[in-house]
């Protein structure tokens, strides 16, 4: 049960990162920026590292609802609940797994889930 516990708050923590970085995304669309200052969405809440990506590389990452943004090195964070699927040179893409995968993927806004359909 422990470990389930662990998956739990791995997601939950992660998923308010990912929902300040659409935001960021949002606003940088809206003034036409293309390169932005993304979140570090590790799961450590205590986390404030930042790192500059095309937004067009965010997007490749947030259109999987199981994939995170982390800045290099972070990856260990999230534990046996994520594995690594990109290496980039100031960045890594995780994908969560298993409990943790199924949690964020439910909390993901643009999941096709009744609760977000539209009318
Ligand atoms: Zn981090």
């Amino acid at each position: 049960m422990a470990a389930a516990r662990r998956a739990e708050l791995v997601a939950r923590n992660s998923v308010p990162f990912r929902a300040a970085n659409e935001k960021l995304k949002a606003v940088a669309e809206e003034l036409g920026v293309r390169r932005v200052l993304f979140i570090c969405e590790c799961p450590d809440k205590t986390c404030t590292r930042v790192v500059r990506l095309e937004l067009s590389e965010y997007e490749a990452i947030r259109s999987h609802p199981t994939r995170f943004l982390t800045v290099k090195g972070h990856e260990v964070s999230a534990g046996p609940h994520a594995r690594v699927v990109e290496e980039h040179d100031t960045y890594t893409v995780v994908a969560m797994v298993g409990e943790a995968a199924k949690i964020v993927t439910e909390l993901d806004p643009r999941s096709p889930s009744p609760r977000n359909a539209s009318p």
